[in-house]
């Protein structure tokens, strides 16, 4: 599970500073998928980057399974991204030189050693996320071998590999057209369900809120509208 507190986030700006996130209360709750929306500009990545523990934000607090991450040492939260987050960027930050397959596999190298896995299990692991975003028969290509829905297919797969409970999504569908970014949309909803994820998805792209299980409407950096999220409204079928 993710709860965001009364989060608050500013950026300097010339002698006074910008509020990117003004007070921004949500909670995502496992096997969910909620949606961020909102115009350019309105917070939405900023957002995603407090709840990522890659920035710390002015006031609030951020829950990942109950601990505090604003807590926590740099350190902490470096092993609690690793461990407990699974991030996928707006700009595609694959590899060029690897293929699909060691995209996942090098995520193992990231931890310390006695975390790792050895290396069948990766392998394993590796093997069924391909699979289960549709790219068993391409995981021997390389980024410039695989169409843009493909790579964000590998960049999902990847975000995937160290069984994170919180999945953090930022606007997978911006480079793609409607009917692929539909197909990445219907991919999160499903993995989301499978592994039991807790996601956070940032689109601006209406279409796809009403298949999410909660909606949340930034306007400059603040709240204007909420739907239920799955708690209370349960949970979508693929077919809803
Ligand atoms: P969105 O993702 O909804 O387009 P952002 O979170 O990127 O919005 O930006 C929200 C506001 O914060 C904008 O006014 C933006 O210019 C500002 N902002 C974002 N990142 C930074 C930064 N690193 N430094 C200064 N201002 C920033
Ligand atoms: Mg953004």
């Amino acid at each position: 599970m993710i709860r965001l507190d009364n989060i608050t986030l500013t950026f300097p700006d010339g002698d006074t500073r910008i509020t990117a996130v003004n007070n921004v209360t949500l909670t995502g709750h496992p096997g969910t998928v909620t949606g961020i929306t909102g115009p350019s500009g309105s917070g939405k990545s900023s957002l995603l980057a407090v709840a990522a523990t890659l920035i710390r934000p002015d006031a609030g607090q951020l829950l990942i399974d109950d601990v505090d991450a604003t807590r926590l040492t740099a350190g902490e939260a470096t092993e609690m991204r690793r461990d407990k987050i699974g991030i996928v960027f707006q700009q595609s930050n694959l590899i060029p030189s690897l293929t699909a397959r060691e995209q996942l596999a090098v995520m193992n190298e990231l931890g310390a050693a006695h975390s790792r896995r050895n290396r069948r299990s990766v392998a394993e692991r590796a093997g069924m996320l391909l699979d289960a975003v549709g790219l068993a028969d391409q995981a021997d290509k390389r980024p410039h071998q695989l169409s843009g829905g493909q790579r964000q297919r590998v960049n999902i797969a990847r975000a995937l590999m160290n069984d994170p409970s919180v999945l953090l999504i930022d606007e997978p569908t911006s480079a793609l057209d409607q009917e692929r970014g539909a197909s990445i949309i219907e991919l999160i909803l499903r993995l989301t369900d499978e592994l039991n994820t807790s996601t956070l998805l940032v689109t601006h792209d209406l279409v796809h809120l009403p298949r999410m299980h909660g909606v949340v409407t930034l306007v400059d950096g603040k709240i204007v509208d909420s739907l239920p999220t799955a708690a209370t409204a349960g949970p979508r079928t693929a077919q809803s």
